[in-house]
């Protein structure tokens, strides 16, 4: 049945069949949008097989949401900062195999902070209790196939259940219990060991960008596609090539960031609308008072009855106190603005180290991924119900268009090993699907 929407989208199609052909000849293999992990991988492994690429970004810096800034002399990474799941995590090798450092920290013991002070051992305990119970509940549900919100399966109430969830749910995936998608959360690798690049996480971002093709301040505005080229529309100008990957977060492609024309197919708009954005921000500050090596460590800190932070000291002459907030308070936090948020990190960061908080060596450094028009969020988080979209949106739209990015990655997603594992992976399929042509 022809209905009046298909032929509008059959009318833009031609249209795009024309001017896209108009403006193709010439091109270039690859088109890449976006010069994050996932970007830089790709153009990697298409330069390595003797493809062209040239890849378009939007911010003034390759990286995307990893940003690691100085912070009176230290690396504070204000996007990702770790490599999960110890040396489980491709990842590790892969730095390895770019000459960079990875410092393993194992397991570290997490303490807890409730009303501003170390919660007893007992009360540790009962967390800890609580959040395996938790954890495995999840887990247990996904993993046997049922993909429904995390709250609807372990209903029990109580302090320790709270806190509990804003590590496991909102600190950690992005949302609160009631958006978190059981089968998503136990598909996700990287519980346990951490580990950190040397340097900072940006150090990967260099050496994955080393000798890479990309222009800065370009951001995409329209993509036209036909069945046989690509071009990509912005205030740069207008890029033509054969074929595209396009690595932008779905919290940008959902908001329409990128327009399609003619629009993408059903099966994709619908992956992206199942892949929408977690919110997580960091922000770190240093301090003029040394602290020793025992003040050292990771904590969650209760701020309130219902809010969390993460909250990590390094010791040293001029220590560094990083904190996070994570789902429904980042999400809040966000709206109610700088001020607002700025008292919540005093607050985390007084728990642990007290006065010694307000002694700034520098401002606090807040990132603010939440409001950033090109991320929109942290990382994708699936809607219950819809884990299964992310192999959907990892699909090639009819042989010309490749989403990439760790909200196409199923199971590292949301991390920056989803994030390069999905570049090499579209781009493999590009090659294979020119050396097809
Ligand atoms: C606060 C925070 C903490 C995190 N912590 C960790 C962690 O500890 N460990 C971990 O593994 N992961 C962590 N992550 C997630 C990790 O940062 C991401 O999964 C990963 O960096 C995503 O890479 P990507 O290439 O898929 O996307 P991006 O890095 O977002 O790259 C996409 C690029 O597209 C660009 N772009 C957007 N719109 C356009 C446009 N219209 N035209 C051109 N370019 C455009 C963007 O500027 C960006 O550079 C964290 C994220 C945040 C925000």
């Amino acid at each position: 049945m022809t209905t009046r929407r298909s032929v509008l989208l059959g009318a833009s199609a031609l249209a795009a069949q024309g001017w896209v052909a108009g403006c193709a000849a010439g091109g270039i293999d690859v088109v890449i949008v976006g010069a994050g992990i996932a970007g830089l991988t790709a153009a990697r492994t298409l330069l390595d097989a003797g493809r062209s690429v040239v890849v378009l970004e939007a911010r003034t810096r390759i990286g995307g949401r990893v940003d690691t800034r100085s912070l009176s002399g230290r690396p504070f990474d204000a996007g990702a900062a770790w490599l999960h799941g110890g040396a489980g995590n491709p990842l590790h090798a892969e730095a390895g195999r770019l000459g960079l450092r990875v410092e393993d920290l194992g397991t570290p013991d997490t303490w807890l902070y409730e009303n501003a002070r170390r919660a007893t051992s007992d009360a540790e305990a009962d967390f800890a209790r609580t959040y395996a119970a938790l954890a495995d509940a999840v887990e247990s549900a996904g993993s046997a196939g049922f993909d429904r919100p995390a709250a609807e399966v372990f209903t029990a109430t109580g302090p320790d259940v709270t806190a509990a969830w804003a590590a496991y749910a909102d600190l950690d995936f992005g949302v609160p219990p009631a958006e978190l998608s059981t089968r998503d959360a136990s598909a996700i690798e990287g519980g346990g060991a951490q580990s950190r690049i040397a340097g900072g996480m940006g150090r990967l971002v260099e050496a994955l960008g080393r000798d890479i093709p990309v222009r800065l301040e370009w951001p995409v505005q329209r993509i036209g596609w036909t069945a046989r080229s690509v071009v990509a529309v912005g205030i740069g100008g207008v890029v033509a090539a054969r074929r595209a990957i396009i690595t932008v977060p779905t919290g940008v492609l959902g908001s329409g960031g990128v327009v399609f024309d003619p629009p993408l197919p059903d099966r994709w708009i619908r992956a992206i609308q199942a892949l929408p954005m977690g919110q997580y921000e960091r922000a770190g500050h240093a301090i003029a008072t040394p602290l020793p090596a025992s003040a050292a460590g990771q904590a969650l800190v209760m701020v309130g009855p219902t809010d969390a932070a993460w909250v990590e000291v390094e010791a040293g002459a001029q220590p560094l106190v990083v904190s996070a907030e994570g789902g429904a308070a980042a999400r809040r936090l966000l709206s109610e603005g700088p001020a607002a948020r700025r008292a919540f990190h005093d607050a985390a960061a007084r728990a642990l180290v007290g006065e010694r908080a307000g002694e700034m060596v520098e401002e606090f450094v807040m990132s603010t991924w939440g409001a950033d028009p090109h991320a929109r969020g942290a990382y994708s988080a699936a809607l219950p119900g819809r884990a299964d979209q992310r192999a959907v949106l990892a699909s090639p739209v009819e042989g010309r268009l490749w989403f990439a990015g760790e909200a196409t990655s199923t199971a590292w997603a949301q991390q920056v090993t989803g994030a390069w594992e999905s570049g090499r992976e579209a781009a493999r399929s590009v090659l294979a699907a020119i050396a097809a042509d």
